[in-house]
């Protein structure tokens, strides 16, 4: 059934314009996908619940949106260019290409000053695609995806694209701090694309080429880097359940081994969430040290420290990392809320998702579409409540059928304009989740609905 959920969400995503692969006319390309009408408005509602609380309902926080393309010596800086790298091996007959780590029995570790992967323990050697036999020769292979800028043909620089999106926070820490007077602790947010060669795929949204990251940067004293990377532990942790509507016992903790983290982070551990069959990384917070600042500033020359007014000391601020996706986000949300059931022998499919998190908050409908007093009357709830939410029309079929498409697409509420309402001005409203009806006074609609979006 796992697979299969997986299946049956590629296919509601492709039907009902969630997602679509990108290029599609040219067979698709690259393990890269686009959002399409509904899947922006989920990806959107999602960017706003997390600006919502990490920044908006915080004191600390400061939103940035820095650029795709950056001096790249801050890659250098970061390690990323030698050591951003993967253990390759290709397969001599189908030419596959697979992650050693990932390979049954096999365990490796990689020298983050080198990017080399040494290999502890050589496991299986047959090819997982094919089954033909594989050659036990290990490539480093770097993910980092590059372009060039300038305009004349040989003085072209050349750049990377992100590779994780987080970079641009390291490099504004100056900025920020003399121009915002910022006071630590405090922290940087941004939701920034990232674009990784990544050697296997598959899983849809989960593994992707070109993705966005939703990263928290938390500048702080070394003393209280413990007690605050804890607090953020619970945050994030949190933030799954109550604001994106997971299940706590779908999610989980997993900490790095000393062999998996980097060598100067003092801690880090992972969100999971079982998406399908297994538990799989969500998000991932880090205890970093203050190994980034130290690194961008012997790069670039600059001092990026910072001076405790009260303690009269300066020091290089530590940093701990929540580092989430917005696509695995997406994913767990789709996972988590779909569901199928059986009514009047018949399939009902609807996505039991958090009503803000909805593309649609609610839909409008005349009761049939051939009564031109019905139309109007429903054009007009229509266009009362468009401006106050995303509000969908539809006068297709009949109302059963209404109903389903809106299931399926997780609005949670549908309004019809009956004959009733031509006469006391009430409309029908109908839940989502229970398919209850309940009827309700026109004027009242806005409040009601507010009230159930909490806003
Ligand atoms: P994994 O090992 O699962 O590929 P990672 O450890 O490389 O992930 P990080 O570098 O910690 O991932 O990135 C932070 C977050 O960015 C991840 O928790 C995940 O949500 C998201 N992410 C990373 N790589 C991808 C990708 N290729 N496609 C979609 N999301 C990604």
């Amino acid at each position: 059934m796992a697979n299969d959920l997986m299946e049956r969400i590629i296919s509601l995503c492709k039907r009902r314009g969630f997602v679509y692969p990108s290029s599609e006319i040219y067979g698709g390309f690259a393990n890269i996908y686009d959002f399409g009408p509904l899947g922006s408005l989920l990806a959107k509602n999602i960017r706003d619940v997390w600006i919502k609380k990490m920044v908006q309902e915080r004191n600390d926080m400061y939103l940035i949106d820095g650029s795709i393309l950056m001096h790249p010596k801050a890659w250098e800086a970061s390690g990323h260019t030698v050591a951003f790298t993967d253990p390759l091996i290709q397969c001599p007959s189908c030419k596959k290409r697979f992650r050693a780590d990932k390979l049954e029995g096999w365990n490796l570790e990689k020298d983050n000053q080198t990017g080399k992967w040494n290999v502890l323990n050589q496991g299986s050697l047959i090819c997982p695609d094919c089954n033909g036999n594989l050659i036990p020769d290990v490539k480093e292979f770097n993910l980092l995806m590059t372009t060039n800028v300038g305009s004349i043909e040989g003085e072209k620089t050349k750049v990377y694209l992100k590779g994780e999106s987080c970079q641009n926070i390291y490099l504004d820490f100056l900025p920020i701090r003399d121009t915002m007077g910022a006071k630590i602790p405090f922290g940087v947010a941004q939701i920034g694309k990232a674009f990784r060669n990544e050697i296997t795929l598959g899983k849809f949204l989960f593994k992707v080429r070109e993705f966005e990251q939703m990263d928290i940067e938390y500048f702080c004293s070394p003393k209280e880097a413990k007690k605050l990377y804890e607090e953020w532990k619970n945050i994030r942790f949190n933030w799954y359940i109550d604001t994106i509507g997971l299940s706590k016992d779908r999610l989980c903790w997993r900490q790095h081994s000393s062999e998996e983290r980097i060598f100067y982070a003092r801690d880090a551990w992972d969100i999971e969430y079982k998406f399908f069959d297994e538990f799989e990384e969500l998000e991932g917070i880090h205890d970093r040290s203050d190994y980034d600042l130290k690194q961008q500033g012997k790069f670039s020359g600059k001092t990026l420290d910072y001076f405790d007014p009260v303690g009269k000391k300066r020091f290089t601020p530590n940093i701990i990392e929540c580092s989430g996706g917005l696509q695995r986000t997406f994913l767990a949300i789709l996972a988590e809320g779909y569901r199928e059931e059986k009514v009047n022998n018949e399939k009902r499919v609807f996505l039991k998702i958090k009503p803000n998190l909805s593309p649609y908050k609610v839909a409008v409908f005349p009761l049939v579409a051939n009564k031109d007093n019905l139309i109007e009357k429903a054009k007009d709830v229509f266009n009362l409540l468009k401006p106050e939410f995303m509000t969908i029309w539809d006068s297709i079929g009949n109302i059963g059928k209404r109903y389903r498409r809106q299931d399926e697409i997780g609005t949670p509420w549908c309004i019809t304009v009956d004959y009733q309402t031509l006469e006391d001005n009430t409309v029908t409203i109908r839940d989502r989740d229970t398919m209850k009806q309940q009827r309700i006074k026109i004027e009242e609609l806005i409040g009601w609905i507010k009230e159930q979006l909490n806003v």
